[in-house]
């Protein structure tokens, strides 16, 4: 897919805070290098996010102007926002600020975009970033992609040369590469990010396990298109950890649901759960992946690895048993005022031992 490219405002700060993915034990702090991601993902929640929403109209001005046509983040995969002058607020951000700057933390790269969508790959900001931020603080940088190049030679050569500073992820959902097509629209191949995974791990590079999000057909597929298969393909054993998560994102479930043929299983559940809101059947899907996950974890001795995100909030009462003992669960949720989960049935089987 080529990219149709508009330059819009950097933000001033590229380094910030970064509370959510805190909560997903993911990382403290986030470094984004682009305002919109040139891979095009339809179930893509930075769409519906802050950012994008705040300066719709006026990044719809500037598509317009720059392209000459009004195109739309949501209904254009092919659209990427540029930030043309973000290393310069990188470096700016940096300059006063000591080395010591982001011990014991980690930085993501990226959360909101992907920092090795292929205009910054090609422009050389990706790996100017990266230098930038490896010379001026002392972060631990957690990249998460979907690009498969992270694996190739020279970015292995890369990661390898400052050990201790990087670990690296590639969000893989499905091992269903003509699903994959329709619906992660310029990303690699999943089998091409099973592929980088395994050879930086082969490298020694550390990595991480990012089935993020696993959708529902995904627990029907048998064989090679199995979750089993998926799981035993990222190689847990040489993960530091395996984050995993449902699909939850309800505004933009009919760009996925049209990423299916019109017969396919996968395109009749989401067509019952947020067409019809048939929220059980959402309850019970979280509650089989949680299932399958923690039994081939306990299985295979990775469960302490295990970072299960869960919007606790959709979860039935009937479904709730499953979790007792919550390993591997990170409820993301908004809590009670005790602190506990304000679903009742999940708050009742905290601190319970199974
Ligand atoms: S690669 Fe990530 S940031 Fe980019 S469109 Fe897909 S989900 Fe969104």
């Amino acid at each position: 897919m080529k990219n149709k490219l508009v330059m819009v405002p950097s933000i001033k700060e590229p380094i910030q805070r970064s509370p959510g993915f805190a909560k997903k034990e993911l990382a403290t702090y986030k470094l984004d290098l682009m305002g919109l991601c040139g891979f095009g993902c339809s179930y893509c929640s930075s769409n519906a996010g802050n950012y994008l929403r705040i300066n719709r109209g006026k990044f719809a001005d500037l598509t317009e102007q720059q392209l000459g046509e009004r195109l739309l983040p949501a209904t254009s995969p092919e659209l990427a926002f540029l930030w043309p002058d973000v290393l310069e607020r990188l470096r700016a951000q940096l300059a006063q600020k000591p080395h010591t700057l982001g011990a014991g933390e980690t930085l993501v790269v990226s959360q909101l975009t992907d920092a090795f969508s292929p205009p910054l790959l090609a422009d050389g900001t990706t790996q100017a970033a990266l230098s930038l931020v490896l010379a001026k603080t002392s972060f631990r940088i957690r990249v998460l992609t979907k690009n498969a190049i992270v694996g190739s030679p020279k970015w292995i050569d890369f990661f390898a040369a400052h050990p201790g500073r990087f670990v690296v992820g590639l969000s893989t959902g499905t091992l269903d590469s003509e699903w994959a097509y329709a619906v992660e629209v310029g990303t690699s191949s999943p089998q091409a990010r099973i592929r980088a995974l395994r050879a930086l791990q082969d490298a020694g590079v550390p990595t991480f396990g990012m089935l993020c999000p696993v959708f529902p057909d995904t627990l029907l597929a048998e064989g090679n298109r199995s979750l089993d298969s998926l799981i035993e393909q990222i190689r847990p054993e040489r993960c530091e950890t395996v984050w995993a998560e449902p699909y939850n994102d309800r505004a933009n479930w009919q760009a996925v649901r049209d990423g299916y043929p019109a017969d396919a299983p996968g395109r009749r559940w989401l067509e019952r759960v947020f067409g019809s809101g048939d929220r059980r059947a959402w309850s019970t899907y979280a509650r089989d992946l949680y299932s399958r996950l923690r039994w081939a974890a306990l299985r295979d001795g990775w469960l302490e690895k295990l970072r299960y995100l869960l919007y606790e909030d959709g979860i039935d009462e009937k479904d709730a048993p499953a979790f007792t003992g919550l390993d591997g669960v990170l409820l993301q949720s908004k809590p009670a005022e005790d602190g506990r989960s304000a679903n009742r049935a999940i708050a009742a089987i905290q601190g319970v031992t199974p």
